[in-house]
């Protein structure tokens, strides 16, 4: 898992929910924007590239 989705059905300030990069199994607690297809975000700590696509896939499961 390095990507984690929630939503707060209570939270109508951002109804897309939240983000969060799962580094080295542990949850961070900085939200992530949702980075355009052609600029991944690169975590510097474990190097991981998290794309437009993962985002998408977490929104659907949860997680990506
Ligand atoms: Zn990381």
């Amino acid at each position: 898992m390095i990507l984690k989705y929630e939503y707060d059905p209570l939270d109508t300030e951002d109804a897309r929910g939240h983000f969060y990069h799962v580094c080295q199994g542990r949850v961070q607690e900085t939200e992530l924007p949702i980075p355009p297809p052609d600029r991944p975000y690169e975590c510097p700590h474990c190097g991981i590239e998290l794309e437009q696509e993962d985002f998408l896939l977490a929104q659907q499961r949860g997680w990506a």
